[in-house]
């Protein structure tokens, strides 16, 4: 960077209340609930892409809450309460989103969301089995009496041959994430928010009472609190913090003629997930056939996940019809011991709110909610 002048010093890099690192979800959210708790705030955010470059812009676009099987997954690692408490946060996060955005500015398709199941699995068996009972206990979160049903005949509707059984949960549906994230950048930036792109925090310090942020680009920011909303690659900044980057590849199809599939689905425990774009199959996951290649925080697809991923839409989405790709790519989400977030404070200036174990759409508005809150009362 050359030398800076006086009118840049006092305007981009003057001394901010709050700096934000990373302008995914979650960080753009929780801007605009700062702002809305104290409007006259100086906030920026850094973000050393380009654009957002870690899940939010790669992601699937499922506004969703959890998968039958994917829950009772979550109940039998984390326990009842954690996972009950998680999904009341995510969707309550749905209802923000759809209250702060008109559905067509982030492409909001409310065609629901599904389980598919295979015959005979024991996927299939527990969640049948359990199925009444998730609906007790997530009456309470949605009001509903029946969030799951029970929707077999569906399957021939949406060309869904491959599978032998489907579950309906009519509160979910899908956005365009690119959208979603421009519609956030622009609200916040409306409401004052600097955000500067192509600015990689290095380290931060506390000297004299302020934040010391030091980037790539030599530059320093001067900040009295800084939020870390960096996601899986927080470790580089706070190494202690319990969280494994998980790489989600994805690919998309051309258009297909006929296309009769229309919502956001998840098969097994949530670790392949599909969804119509249009009259175009947009598949992703696959992770759990490369565990330790997969959990890394490198952006880039492989010939392992990606053949999985095709060979899926071939052997169970159509298998008569031939396709080809367009699109792939990657993005990181930020796993741990348990998939409750990470919102706290690591001192009176210093705050993260990260880990959101890779449902980070619906979880972004009430988590930002929760940091905005602590940061406000320090
Ligand atoms: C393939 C894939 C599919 C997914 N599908 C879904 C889905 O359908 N529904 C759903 O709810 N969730 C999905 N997720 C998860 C969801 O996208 C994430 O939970 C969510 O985007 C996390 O948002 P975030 O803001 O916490 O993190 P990110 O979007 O990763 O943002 C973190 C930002 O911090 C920046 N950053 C990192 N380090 C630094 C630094 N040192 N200095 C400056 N900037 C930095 C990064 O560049 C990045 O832009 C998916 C994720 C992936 C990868």
């Amino acid at each position: 960077m050359p030398q800076l002048s006086i009118w840049e010093k006092e305007s981009f890099f003057s001394t901010q209340d709050v700096i934000i690192v990373g302008s995914g979800f979650v960080g753009l959210w929780s801007a605009l609930k700062l702002l809305e708790k104290n409007p006259s705030q100086k906030i920026t955010i850094l973000e050393r892409g380009i654009i957002p470059t870690g899940a939010s812009t790669r992601n699937a676009g499922f506004s969703c809450f959890g998968s039958p099987s994917e829950l009772l997954q979550d109940i039998a690692t984390m326990g009842e309460e954690k996972t009950w408490q998680v999904v009341n946060m995510r969707y309550q996060g749905l209802h923000q989103i759809r209250k702060y955005f008109r559905d067509d500015l982030i492409g909001y398709d409310p065609s629901g969301g599904y389980e598919c199941f295979r015959k005979d699995s024991a996927d299939w068996e527990l969640s049948a089995e359990k199925l009444e009972w998730m609906n007790e206990r997530l009456q309470s979160i949605t009001n509903l009496k029946n969030t799951f049903t029970i929707a077999d005949k569906k399957l021939a509707v949406f060309g869904l041959e491959g599978f032998a059984h489907l579950i309906e949960s009519e509160l979910e549906g899908g956005l365009h994430s690119g959208k979603f994230v421009q519609a956030l950048l622009q609200k916040v930036q409306g409401m004052g928010v600097q955000v500067l792109t192509g600015i990689e925090v290095n380290d931060f310090t506390i000297e004299n009472g302020m934040v010391s942020i030091s980037c790539k680009q030599e530059l320093i920011f001067l900040t009295k609190k800084i939020l870390l909303c960096t996601n899986a690659f927080t470790k580089d900044l706070l190494p202690e913090i319990d969280i494994v980057p998980n790489r989600g590849q994805v690919l998309i199809t051309e258009p297909i003629q006929g296309l009769k599939l229309k919502g956001t689905f998840h098969f097994d425990q949530g670790y392949y997930y599909f969804r119509n774009l249009d009259n175009r199959i947009l598949i992703g996951g696959a992770r759990n056939k490369a565990f330790a290649a997969e959990s890394t925080t490198e952006i880039a697809t492989t010939t392992i996940i990606q053949n999985e991923l095709e060979d899926f839409i071939r052997q169970r989405l159509l298998p008569v019809q031939p396709f080809s790709i367009t699109d792939r790519w990657s993005g990181i989400m930020a796993m741990g011991t348990e998939k409750v977030p990470i919102v706290k404070a690591i001192n009176e200036q210093v705050f993260c709110c990260v880990r959101m174990s890779g449902m980070g759409v619906a979880l972004a508005p009430v988590v930002a909610e929760q940091i905005a809150s602590i940061i406000t009362q320090s």
